[in-house]
């Protein structure tokens, strides 16, 4: 396999400096341009939400009314889709590792099954539909199906990118208005072209101490006829990392057609080398590396609240049944 360039993520992207959290004289909402007194400033509002882990990141520019009346609806679309990961990988919320419960079929209870983190780092597995589980002794591969209860995908990715809206620089905001208004409207319908509703997640062997978020900056100029993202957006949670693309600016869109433009993903590194990066900076020129992409995307354009299953694999060493 050909030797891919670690650096690549970075040459085309640079991490923002964040000072967000100044703010001198009256304050003001980013989201909804309305100052104090007229709206409150009470409510600490998270740019990561806590359900993704403990943190202190704090934004001042976010009025009390769109953090509780708008944005926090979005947030339980998010845990109930990252739930899955969250009780398989161990992953602690803001209180403790959620317990995993399928929809049940037909409503009935026993059709459900549950997921639990033990204590001791186990799986408690109770299964009520057999198909939900797939046993891959020979590769000792555990396919689990979840099957999600009820959720809007569209308000997962609501979600995310109110966090890249927050992490914005000041002098941005003005640009991107079209998407703050996207993610104050109860309507879902975005159709501006580049938009990318997809959420990239990977799966890392290492936990990380405290949830992250972080939003990258394109350093190149899109191209004639492809169109590089100028933000992404790169959260990491437990041993999770996921990244998602934010659409174009007001000006680009008004200068480009977004049918005449092919768009250049580029994904941070933790998505194609699933291992240590540092030490891949080390390895010689000449030394081949195997090159993974061990990442699952997923579509979150739909609006219809409806069940989704989510498939996961996980590699396990022992598997001990009742
Ligand atoms: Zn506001």
């Amino acid at each position: 396999m050909e030797k891919e360039d670690p650096e690549y993520f970075n040459k085309v992207y640079e991490l923002l400096k964040q000072n967000i959290n100044g703010n001198n004289g009256i304050k003001k909402c980013r989201f909804c341009d309305q100052s104090e007194p007229t709206v409150g400033f009470n409510t600490r509002a998270h740019i990561i939400p806590e359900l993704l882990g403990r943190n202190n990141r704090i934004t001042a520019d976010e009025c009390d009314t769109c953090n509780t009346r708008i944005f926090s609806a979005y947030e339980s679309h998010l845990a109930t889709f990252f739930r899955p990961y969250f009780t398989m990988l161990g992953v602690e919320g803001k209180k403790s590792v959620p317990v995993f419960q399928s929809r049940s079929i037909g409503g009935d209870n026993l059709t459900t099954t549950t997921i639990e983190y033990t204590n001791e780092g186990h799986r408690k597995i109770v299964i009520g539909n057999e198909n939900d589980i797939q046993i891959d002794d020979k590769n000792k591969t555990l396919i689990v199906t979840f099957r999600l209860p009820n959720h809007k995908p569209i308000f997962v990715y609501k979600a995310l990118l109110k966090i890249a809206m927050s992490l914005l620089p000041k002098n941005d905001v003005i640009e991107h208005k079209h998407i703050i208004e996207f993610l104050r409207k109860k309507e879902n319908n975005f159709i501006l072209g580049f938009q990318f509703p997809i959420v990239f997640i990977t799966v890392l062997g290492k936990k990380f101490a405290s949830p992250g978020a972080h939003l990258y900056r394109a350093k190149i100029e899109s191209e004639p006829d492809g169109y590089i993202p100028k933000y992404t957006l790169v959260i990491s949670f437990g041993n999770i990392v996921a990244q998602i693309f934010i659409p174009p600016s007001i000006s680009y869109l008004l200068q480009n057609k977004p049918k005449d433009k092919t768009a250049v993903l580029n994904l941070f590194h933790s998505f194609i080398y699933n291992i240590n990066y540092e030490k891949i900076k080390e390895l010689d020129d000449n030394e081949l590396i195997n090159v993974q992409y061990k990442f699952s995307s997923i579509n979150l354009s739909s609006s219809i609240s409806k069940p989704y299953d989510i498939k996961l694999y996980f590699k396990y060493d022992s598997l001990e049944k009742h």
